[in-house]
């Protein structure tokens, strides 16, 4: 249970500061995480407002100071410091006095769920934003408002984290999460804290087969920067031979699969494996269903063939992108549910190779003690799946099209592949 307490209290460490696509709480955010994984290697890539990244331009940074609503007698009825949603992110400065009416313009609600705080956000379009719930707006009396937003946009910079954890092989696998919500838990707060206690996990091996990539960027923007930076898109289309995309990891709900397009590459052999031996519900989705950065990594001009993987898919949990998206919402062992299954993916990239038997026709098992010496019905128990292993090691299949042929758990072949290769029954090729 150490990494999900681990992971529930980094998010809970996240969770209180004010991010955005860029500015000082991506910065801060970026700096704990790098702490957390202590490695000198964890870069902060700032990728200054104007540059080009294909067909976006990286935007102005944005820093919000203060902002409330108060009425004619002083009582603010809304205030940033109270909660950080009541203001539309990107929101441009405003200092005014308002009749009800014209307020009610500059007023986001979720009507469908009258008592929660909207994230809303406009990060292109110059706009005036506050957030509140449509309880509240109901509420309000007629009468003149004080509105005002300190906020500022200048030339800065956006921020992006990467580490790089090099193996034996430059091909690598490529986690990436996003880094810009506000104080949401589940989505945002979770993906960082489980990123990087997986990054801590790979750092832990003693041996790493595959070089791994995790990174924490904006989402969108920011994704799209980093893929656009320097060399950075045709290494990763030379090496990165799958990965997955981080969202909504820290709720108790189903596990969740976003398929890459061609739903069949290997990250999507690997997760889906994984949930098919979990025991426990998992809901599969279409690439038509993606909505996090793998629309970036997986678009056709990259083609990277990532995977997401959530609890409980953005959109399909009512606290999503609104004020009911607290600490509370997720917890310990929702967390480390998601680590399971990422570790366990982890280490099945790490033991998928392909193996052939050496020796025509079926070795003798009995004289190396992996046979029963007694041939008898029903004695055969586990030696099934060590026969069936040896059976399909044709040296064209990997292990993970075996264990799935096989229907065996791959974690349950990898003692049998050792043993064989001991024994000199099987090879890798
Ligand atoms: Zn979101």
């Amino acid at each position: 249970m150490n990494e999900g307490t681990n992971a529930y209290a980094l998010a809970a460490q996240l969770y209180p500061i004010y991010r955005s696509i860029t500015g000082k709480g991506v910065r801060k955010t970026l700096s704990i995480i790098k702490e957390y994984i202590k490695s000198a290697d964890f870069n902060i890539i700032e990728i200054p407002s104007g540059t080009q990244a294909f067909d976006w331009t990286i935007p102005e940074e944005w820093e919000i100071e203060d902002a409330f609503i108060e009425n004619e007698q002083g009582d603010r009825i809304l205030s940033f410091d109270d909660n950080c949603l009541h203001v539309v992110g990107y929101s441009m400065d405003v200092d005014r006095w308002v009749e009800l009416e014209e307020l009610k313009k500059y007023i986001y609600t979720q009507e469908d769920q009258p008592d929660v705080i909207p994230y809303v956000t406009s990060y292109y379009e110059k706009k005036i934003g506050f957030c509140m719930s449509q309880t509240q707006k109901e509420s309000l009396l007629p009468g003149k408002y004080h509105m005002v937003i300190r906020s500022s946009r200048f030339p800065g910079a956006l921020s992006c984290g990467e580490i790089i954890f090099p193996g034996e092989k430059q091909e690598e696998i490529l986690i990436s999460t996003y880094s810009c919500h506000p104080s949401m838990a589940n989505d945002n707060c979770s993906g960082l804290a489980l990123s990087a206690e997986l990054a801590k996990y790979v750092q832990r091996l003693s041996r790493r087969r595959y070089t791994y990539r995790f990174v924490f960027v904006p989402e969108t923007i920011g994704a799209i920067a980093y893929i656009s930076h320097k060399h950075n898109l045709q290494h990763l289309q030379k090496y990165a031979i799958g990965g997955f995309t981080l969202s909504c990891v820290g709720d108790d709900g189903d596990y969740s699969i976003v398929h890459s397009p061609s739903e069949t590459a290997l990250s999507d052999r690997v997760l889906l494996h994984v949930l098919q031996y979990l025991g426990k519900p998992y809901k599969v989705y279409s690439f038509l269903q993606r909505g996090s950065d793998e629309r970036q990594f997986d678009s056709p001009g990259v083609g990277l063939s990532l995977v997401g993987f959530c609890r409980t898919k953005y959109w399909e949990f009512p606290e999503y992108h609104t004020s009911l998206d607290t600490m509370d919402f997720v917890s310990a062992e929702g967390f480390q549910g998601a680590f399971n299954v990422l570790k366990e993916c982890i280490d099945i990239f790490e033991c998928n190779k392909i193996y052939k038997a050496s020796t025509p026709c079926e070795p003798q098992l009995g004289r190396r003690g992996l046979y029963p010496n007694t041939s008898q019905k029903g004695v055969y128990g586990q030696v099934e799946a060590l026969t069936n292993l040896l059976a399909y090691a044709d040296g064209n299949r990997d292990l993970l099209e075996i264990s799935e042929k096989i229907h065996q758990p791959m974690k349950a072949l990898i003692p049998f592949v050792k043993k064989l290769v001991q024994e000199q029954l099987l090879e890798e090729v």
